[in-house]
């Protein structure tokens, strides 16, 4: 078979990186849950640059293991980046990320809006090792440019954000970053190599909570950094070493299983989206719908550029929230009222305004106004599955009319 025949994306998602196992024949990856290796004399021994590793030897499984290289080598492929690195979780890909890059002193430029523990990472821990942090919008390129500082050394967005639905454009940030001679980061987790490849837009690091649309079935956390070959290397030494935020083989195996059907699942997703956005839109409940594969977002064209489509989330406002998730219990028969997205359930989350700014954003006032444009007191994110859209519809539907004809009684 010739090598330089480059496969589509889907073929690799099932073959990249594995072959038949050489002995057995067994074409399923299998799972190798063994936590050390007998080495010769000469391969492992004490060395702070973690010589086992740097050797290619296994040794034990906090540095590496086979599903564990088998998932990165596939994320590579996947993302058109040299390596990867696979955690624990997805705060886990961003801390040890983060950790990696930044010393004292340093600047980084964070998403006003972005995952929670993400953004209570940087403005609790990272700060306290004395790197500085503060917040631009990501989807205004002049508010980045007026933030950016001489000692700024990253700078980094969420696309599709989470939980607003804000885009970033990654190729007038990567614009940006080259000019400021800064590096730059991309979480996306939402969009997935499916449908945007941050890196071929220019971006420096992609991170991705694998727990979300690329693991798929909500039973497995997981989380990697994509970018290139030394500096994923130094990673590696440092995440395995001094961090310890190991991915697990059967976590690792779960994962690999799950990344088999991304795409089309990642098409499956949108298309339901759509067709529920567009309804959402229709009831008189409902008061704003933010989805990037509709037109009324205002990053539509961005998304048509940069999205193979609009995902499978959508942010989303109603008249009275309180009404409506009290519905929730009584009408819906399908949809769960639960944290996590991606996976082929489909889930709501509410995502209060005040509570959001107390513990996680605390925005000044200019950010916080503008979150406020879209967000309101709150707003409703909802992660659609692979359920049939007629069925997701009707719960929603059954929700928002009684919610409707309770707020006439109230
Ligand atoms: C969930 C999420 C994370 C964190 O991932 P975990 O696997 O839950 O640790 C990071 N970024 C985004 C955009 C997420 O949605």
């Amino acid at each position: 078979m010739s090598t330089n025949i480059k496969q589509s994306q889907s073929t690799q998602a099932i073959h990249g990186g594995h072959s038949p196992n050489p002995v057995t024949g067994a074409i399923a990856p299998d799972i190798s849950m063994s936590v050390n290796y007998a080495c010769k004399w000469g391969e492992i021994g004490f060395s702070a640059e973690g010589t086992d590793i740097d050797n290619n030897v296994l040794a034990y499984q906090r540095e590496a293991h086979p599903n564990g290289q088998l998932l990165e080598a596939r994320l590579a492929i996947l993302e058109g980046g040299e390596d990867a690195v696979v955690f624990a979780s997805g705060i886990g890909a961003i801390s040890g990320l983060l950790l990696h890059l930044l010393s004292p002193g340093d600047h980084l430029l964070f998403s006003d809006i972005s995952y929670a523990g993400a953004a209570e990472f940087v403005r609790g821990l990272l700060k306290s090792t004395g790197v500085e942090v503060s917040v631009a919008d990501m989807a205004d390129i002049k508010d980045v440019e007026s933030k950016l500082q001489p000692n700024t050394k990253i700078i980094y967005a969420e696309t599709p954000c989470n939980p607003s639905m804000k885009l970033a454009d990654i190729a007038a940030l990567s614009s940006l970053s080259k000019k400021y001679k800064t590096q730059l980061v991309i979480d996306s987790t939402f969009a997935t190599p499916v449908l945007t490849k941050p890196i071929e837009l220019g971006a420096d690091y992609v991170i991705h909570s694998l727990t979300k649309y690329i693991g798929g079935h909500g039973d497995a956390l997981g989380g990697a950094v994509v970018g290139r070959k030394d500096d994923m290397q130094s990673l590696r030494l440092k995440v395995g070493i001094h961090l310890g935020a190991t991915l697990s083989p059967f976590y690792s195996w779960l994962i690999l299983r799950g990344l088999e059907t991304l795409n089309i699942r990642m098409d499956a997703y949108a298309k339901n989206a759509e067709e529920i956005a567009k309804f959402l839109e229709s009831h008189p409940f409902v008061e704003k719908v933010r989805y990037p594969g509709l037109p009324s977002h205002p990053q539509y064209e961005l998304c048509k550029k940069q999205m193979r489509n609009g995902s499978g989330m959508i942010a989303f406002s109603v008249k009275n929230a309180e009404v409506f998730g009290k519905n929730f219990d009584t009408e819906f028969n399908i949809i769960k009222f639960a944290t996590s997205l991606g996976q082929s359930q489909t889930l709501i989350l509410y995502c209060d305004t005040a509570d959001l700014q107390k513990t996680t954003f605390q925005l000044d006032s200019e950010h916080l106004e503008k979150y406020k444009e879209f967000a309101g007191d709150g707003f409703f994110r909802l992660s659609v599955g692979l359920e049939s859209s007629d069925d997701l519809i009707n719960d929603l539907r059954k929700a928002l009319d009684k919610s409707l004809d309770d707020l006439m009684s109230l």
